[in-house]
């Protein structure tokens, strides 16, 4: 089969890679209808975090399912499926309390790399949700977008604590910042302020619920979201970079007793600790729990009633995957979609 293989910084291939098979009793090998480009992806492609070269690239997937291993009960071949970057039982007590990419059993899809045109999927049972049917294709994008970039701007606002009228700020304005805007709209949020300086993704920001939009970064940043709330600062702020500067920005823009939901994967972030201190505020993120909010996301994409698949702003043959990095990387596209 074709697959993303990357060899080093801003070095991706597509090659010949073995076609997947079953190894456990609990797999699934499913046929990649869509996959896309993480902005994590983008750390190795930078070189700001070693890979071991050559790496498997890709974590975000749909497709349908070609094969179950002998355990495997509630998924068939034939279903259309979505599942998260990481594959997990769904039953241990981590899962249960809703936190199943901290799984007991967990494994890392990235490992596998889903930008392919075959993909194992391990622990299928508890990973994989099936949709009703099989979707039309104008709903590709939308369900892909549940296997991460949702589901992690989801989760972002859900740690937030986002509720009806409560006033969020979303640090961070990639595929994860937009949806977290979503989310906090679908949650019911009064105020919703987006920090961008780029007009596009202010445009679908706006779009998605923002309210209102704030250009300047920094302590700059954190005096426009004071003066936008009489002074106090958000209740609810998503953190959806990952540089210490994001991170303080975050923090600073909460007003004490509020929630930070930090989704950002963290490079290089130290926190000063008599600050967060005085701060009051919550922390709570991580690599989010895609797959506690999976059946609820697929529910409203199959409904039409939300539209997260307008992040990717390019869509590329799996061939032209490096392009699709490229583009990302130069912040000419928002998301890339590979369609293998
Ligand atoms: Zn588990």
């Amino acid at each position: 089969m074709r697959g993303a293989v990357m060899y080093g910084p801003r070095d991706v291939r597509i090659e010949e890679r073995n076609d997947p098979r079953i190894v456990e009793p609990t797999d699934a090998i499913i046929r990649v209808s869509a996959a896309c480009v993480c902005g994590s992806d983008l750390w190795p492609y930078r070189g700001i975090e070693d890979l071991e070269w050559p790496a498997p690239m890709g974590h975000e997937y749909v497709g349908i399912v070609e094969e179950v291993a002998a355990e495997v009960e509630t998924i068939k071949p034939g279903q259309f499926v979505v599942g998260s970057f990481w594959a997990s039982d769904n039953t241990c007590e981590i899962c249960r309390a809703g936190y199943q990419s901290a799984c007991v059993n967990r494994v890392p899809m990235g490992a596998l790399g889903a930008q392919a045109e075959l993909l194992r999927v391990p622990l299928a049972d508890g990973t994989l949700v099936a949709t009703p049917d099989v979707p039309s294709d104008d709903l590709l994008p939308n369900l892909l977008a549940a296997s991460d970039v949702l589901g992690t701007g989801w989760f972002g606002a859900v740690a937030a604590e986002v509720a009806p009228g409560k006033t969020v700020a979303v640090v961070g304005d990639g595929g994860v910042g937009l949806l977290a805007v979503l989310a906090a709209r679908q949650l019911g949020a009064e105020r919703i302020i987006a920090m961008s300086r780029h007009e596009p993704r202010q445009r679908l920001a706006r779009e998605y619920g923002a309210t209102d939009i704030v250009e300047e970064r920094g302590d700059d940043g954190v005096a426009r979201i004071k003066e936008l709330t009489n002074g106090l600062g958000a209740h609810s702020v998503v953190e959806a970079v990952g540089t210490q500067e994001s991170m303080l920005q975050a923090i600073r823009a909460t007003r004490p007793g509020g929630h930070v939901g930090f989704v950002g994967v963290g490079h290089e972030v130290a926190l000063p600790g008599m600050e967060l201190f005085w701060s009051l505020v919550h922390l709570h993120g991580g690599p989010a729990p895609v797959r506690r909010f999976l059946p609820e996301l697929i529910d409203l994409i199959w409904n039409r009633q939300i539209d997260p698949g307008r992040v990717f702003d390019l869509q590329l043959p799996l061939e032209q995957a490096a392009e699709g990095y490229r583009a990302m990387d130069e912040r000419e596209a928002i998301k890339t979609l590979l369609t293998p």
